[in-house]
């Protein structure tokens, strides 16, 4: 059982954590020194949560347009640090650097989530991601001031009380661009007990073992994509083990975490400030919104009020367990994956894909694109094709969905290759 706060101690942890990220971002960065200052804000303006609306929102493009040296805290030398290189939907690369602390911190809540999920201290895990560009050697450059700001937050870290084997954790950092062989062969030298990925990459992993499971995990995290119904059900027949969602991000790293009593997810709210917005206004709980976060951890290259293109479904205010968080009730995915039908409706491609989900079991890999308006096509690996008579079926499931005007055709085909960043992208509209 983790050792936890109550939700006031959350609450207050917060508003304190948000306050100091604010002045330091003020004092130590010069892109919101800027930003702060021609919103006429300054951080004593910003007392708490119900603050925070006067700050501007920021999005990848805003970061993506001033020079690395302003983004990242002064007292930083930008090569210093690790560099992870992302690529947005544009395939314009953007980079986001971070500070071995910064690196610490994501790791314990990481290890929170999986022993939430019932890893054991001894646990070997293989984490399959896209690794840092380079894991620098270089010492921090940090100003005397900057460092005693940094110790006097890592204090303040230590209050989360996070659990205590955090140090003890065994990561296997293995590249997820290698082929899903090599993976694989990493992940049965590693012995790992506990499996942690993009859902797409661990379940091409999955079909090296040929049925035959080698690799025995206690239980499986996916992150970093949709974790489809069809991807779901995959992984867990595959490896005989449960699945459990995180919702995660590069910018704003862990965000929130899959309950296993109430199928919602609980926001890290002791490491992230999460809003969820619809036109820039708090939705209510049961309405989906735009994903803005701030992470109250990062101090390298700070993340305040970034908008993410995610759209989530807001969930209770507690979650329902009994666990002291806020939820979301889904992650519908990112915005741009909408598709826009010809009636005017903005319709997730996640419900054709429940529509979709006794048919899926059996494909490799699925793919849905909206081509044109009118057209949307489900590309399939199947591991046998479908007989006409299925594809009639699927035909009437999604037709049901999206009505009469819009073609949904299924093609099979041989492979489906990922991103250039070893993402696997299962919804993508060519008209975004
Ligand atoms: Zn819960």
């Amino acid at each position: 059982m983790l050792p936890r706060l109550s939700r006031p101690e959350i609450l207050a942890l917060q508003e304190s954590r948000l306050r100091e990220l604010v002045a330091h971002a003020y004092e130590n960065v010069p892109f919101y020194r800027q930003l702060f200052d021609s919103a006429g804000v300054h951080p004593h303006d910003i007392r708490g949560i119900k603050d925070l609306c006067r700050l501007p929102i920021i999005s990848k493009n805003d970061l993506r347009a001033v020079s690395p040296e302003s983004i990242v805290a002064r007292g930083l030398a930008p090569n210093s640090l690790h560099l992870h290189s992302t690529s947005g939907s544009s395939g314009e690369p953007f980079q986001i650097r971070r500070s071995g602390t910064d690196l610490e911190r994501f790791l314990h809540f990481l290890w929170r989530h999986l022993e939430y999920y019932g890893a054991k201290p001894d646990d070997s895990v293989g984490i399959v991601v896209r690794l840092p560009d380079a894991l620098t050697e270089t010492k921090l450059t940090e100003r005397p001031r900057l460092r005693s700001r940094v110790r006097q937050l890592w204090r303040a870290a230590i209050v989360l009380r996070h659990s205590p084997q955090a140090e003890g954790i065994k990561a296997n950092w293995i590249n997820c661009l290698l082929e899903p062989e090599a993976i694989y062969r990493q992940l049965l030298h590693s012995t790992a007990r506990v499996l942690v990925g993009y859902p797409s990459v661990l379940a091409r992993v999955a079909l090296q073992m040929n049925g035959q499971a080698q690799l025995r995990p206690r239980l499986i995290a996916t992150m970093g994509e949709n974790l489809t119904p069809g991807l779901r059900l995959q992984l867990a027949e595959a490896f005989d083990a449960p699945v459990f969602d995180i919702y995660a991000s590069n910018e704003l790293g862990y965000m929130a975490w899959e309950c296993r009593e109430s199928g919602q997810f609980h926001v890290c709210d002791d490491g992230v400030i999460l809003e969820v917005l619809r036109d820039n206004q708090p939705v209510a709980e049961g309405e989906w919104g735009e994903v803005v976060g701030t992470n109250l951890n990062v101090l390298a290259q700070p993340f305040i009020r970034y908008r993410m293109g995610d759209i989530v479904t807001k969930g209770r205010a507690v979650c329902a367990c009994g666990q002291p968080f806020s939820t979301i009730l889904e992650v519908q995915g990112r915005k741009l994956d909408y598709f826009r039908l010809p009636d005017g409706r903005d319709l997730h491609p996640y419900c054709i894909e429940i529509a979709l989900r006794e048919f899926l079991s059996d494909v490799g890999r699925f793919q849905l694109i909206q081509e044109r308006e009118n057209l949307i096509i489900a590309r399939v690996t199947a591991r046998a094709p479908f007989s006409p008579q299925q594809i009639t079926r699927m035909q009437e499931a999604v037709t049901s969905l999206i009505g009469n005007e819009v073609e949904f055709r299924v093609d099979s085909v041989e492979a489906i290759a990922p991103e250039p960043n070893g993402k696997f992208r299962v919804y993508r509209s060519l008209l975004n």
